[in-house]
């Protein structure tokens, strides 16, 4: 895949993805009276009636941080007023993680009150996608109720509670439909770096897109679950399936982030410690939250806290091998940094806040599921980055490879093949004329008396002559010919033309133009060198054999010497009907 196209394709999914936390964002706030300046909240017990609960009215905590951590039984109160403003068919919208039960308490202009308690069916039923749960506000004698008690058994996670608010059914049911639309789109559209990695992952087989999957699939699965697609999805599930898949997809989504950290990383700079930390972090963020999740009804308010201390210490860990990374000069730690930062800061605000050391701020919630949306395209960024890094590499690699290849079968003094790329080229030579059915020919080709220019003039100078040989033999070579330098003063050369006269033509060209030529080197006059050619013609194209074939142009070239030098001499008697021309 080229540079663009791919770099287009990951920003267009950095789009989408940040198309989603705008979607929720919209739904968020659509609700036309909000009541959060009047919402209190109380932490209280199951058991409590809400009688009782009403009487302790001024124990309601409703400062800015008014969201009561610690209780295994949440009261939120509002004060709803005279709603006589026409609102047709109210529904108190609020937030919930993971609960089965909620009642609610109604107190009427009158002073009487009703109590409706709903279970875990209805519960699922009521849920409104992104986040919230409508209730009824149930009218009694035209009067609709002036202040609501809401009673959350079990808040699992308390800080996914949120204020309750005032929605008309229909615009609620609007916004359910038109979320439920855009939901599904973008969860449609959230596999798409999945196939992609998919692709890669099947030509590049590396692990870290193995992990980078991992997460894009727990971010799909979370954001199902999470918009309440889940409830469309599969209409049998519960509220606790629902928090089971969106917190075991969050320690999916934990344990990918970790390992693809660790495959990311410089080997060197991120060090067996780091790496071992990362796995070791990895493996408890996934076990610890199954656990919490198979103990959560006996766990109602510790499990929250092991799961906040967990991914918390996840998230130090995994920054801080980042941080270490980044300063020794690790580009892609930086990217990864950069990219989680946002998520991993507000994981810590949100584990200091389930410790209630700091108050509570809406972007803790909210800002939480950005930041995970654009720690996972900055990671997408990432992985293309990586992918398209590992091409350079792999190209490099190959460059690397074939000039090592060149050297292996270059002479590297003349610049022709050597022996071995001629051993390798003499069978394709022999097929591919064969295809053609030329004629075609082994030449060797032999410096006359060569040891006497060393003598004289010095080896730099048989240097000089052997490249000029070759110069001028290579100048005449046809396309197809092969020509090599088969060791010492030796040459080999694999001729083809329409007929063997005109291969003897050749050869013969070849002899009259060494013989021509005025050698000389940087130092020395050489004047004239000749040479000598045994020739062969390749008869059998199917049955030629190189050694067989060569034996009998080294018999002619022996012959060529011993009759004088300077001449081409042919291995068949027929051929020598041409040797006088
Ligand atoms: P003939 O005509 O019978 O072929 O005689 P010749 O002297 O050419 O043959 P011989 O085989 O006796 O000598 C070849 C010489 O070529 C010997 C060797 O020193 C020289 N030679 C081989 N390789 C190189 C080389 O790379 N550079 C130089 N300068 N000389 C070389
Ligand atoms: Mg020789
Ligand atoms: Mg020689």
């Amino acid at each position: 895949m080229t540079k663009w196209p791919f770099l287009l394709w990951r920003f267009a999914i950095v789009c989408l993805f940040l198309s989603l936390p705008m979607t929720v964002a919209k739904a968020e706030t659509a609700g036309p009276t909000n009541f959060s300046s009047r919402t209190c909240t109380l932490a209280g017990h199951a058991a409590e009636r809400p009688e009782e609960i009403l009487k302790r009215r001024p124990a309601f905590d409703c400062s800015a941080d008014k969201l009561t951590k610690k209780t295994d039984m949440l009261w939120l109160i509002a004060d709803i007023g005279d709603l006589q403003n026409g609102m047709a068919e109210p529904v108190l919208r609020f937030r919930a993680a993971r609960q089965g039960a909620v009642l609610l308490h109604s107190v009427y202009p009158d002073g009487s009150t009703q109590t409706n308690q709903y279970d875990q069916a209805e519960m699922t039923s009521r849920w409104r996608s992104p986040y919230a749960i409508a209730l009824p506000l149930i009218s009694r004698d035209g009067q609709f109720p002036q202040t609501v008690l809401i009673g959350a058994a079990n808040p699992w996670d308390p800080s996914n509670w949120n204020d309750i608010e005032l929605i008309e059914a229909k615009a609620d049911l609007a916004l359910h439909e038109q979320s439920q639309l855009i939901g599904v789109l973008v969860a449609g559209l959230l596999f798409a770096p999945l196939l992609m990695d998919f692709m890669f992952f099947v030509f590049m087989r590396q692990r870290f897109i193995f992990y980078h999957s991992l997460m894009t699939v727990a971010i799909v699965v979370n954001h199902i679950c999470w918009s309440g697609l889940i409830f469309d999805l599969f209409s049998s599930a519960t509220l606790v399936d629902r928090s089971w898949v969106a917190f075991i997809a969050l320690a999916v989504l934990a344990f990918g982030g970790c390992m693809l950290v660790r495959s990311l990383c410089d080997k060197d700079k991120l060090g067996k410690w780091g790496a071992l930390s990362l796995k070791f972090m990895a493996w408890t963020t996934l076990v610890t939250t199954t656990f919490v999740m198979i103990f959560a009804e006996q766990l109602s308010l510790t499990g929250s806290l092991i799961f906040h201390a967990v991914y918390g210490l996840m998230a130090v860990i995994a920054l801080g091998n980042l941080l270490r990374c980044a300063i020794k000069g690790d580009r892609m730690a930086m990217l990864q940094l950069l990219g989680l930062s946002g998520a991993a800061f507000i994981a810590i605000c949100r584990v200091i806040r389930a410790m209630g050391w700091i108050g509570d701020l809406p972007i803790f919630d909210f800002g939480f599921y950005i930041a995970i949306l654009a720690e996972a395209l900055a990671t997408s960024m990432v992985v293309g980055y990586r992918a398209m890094q590992m091409r350079r590499e792999h190209e490099e690699a190959l460059l690397v490879k074939r000039g090592l290849e060149e050297i292996a079968y270059t002479d590297e003094l003349t610049g022709i093949p050597n022996r071995r790329a001629f051993q390798a080229a003499f069978s394709r030579f022999v097929a591919s004329e064969e295809k053609r059915g030329q004629a075609c020919a082994i030449a060797i080709i032999d410096i006359d008396h060569f040891k006497k220019v060393n003598d004289q003039y010095g080896h730099t100078a048989g240097d000089m002559v052997l490249m000029q040989v070759a110069a001028i033999i290579r100048s005449q070579c046809r396309h197809g010919d092969y020509f090599a330098r088969f060791g010492g003063e030796e040459f080999v050369l694999l001729l083809s033309n329409q007929t063997r006269e005109d291969i003897a033509r050749s050869a013969q060209s070849l002899v009259e133009s060494c013989a021509a030529y005025d050698f000389r080197s940087s130092e020395h006059e050489i004047g004239q060198v000749t040479i000598s050619i045994g020739l062969n013609y390749l008869s059998n194209h199917a049955e030629a054999d190189l050694e067989t074939n060569f034996r009998l142009a080294d018999d002619a070239l022996y012959k060529a010497k011993k009759s004088g030098r300077n001449q081409v001499n042919f291995a068949l008697p027929g051929n020598l009907e041409f040797a006088a021309a």
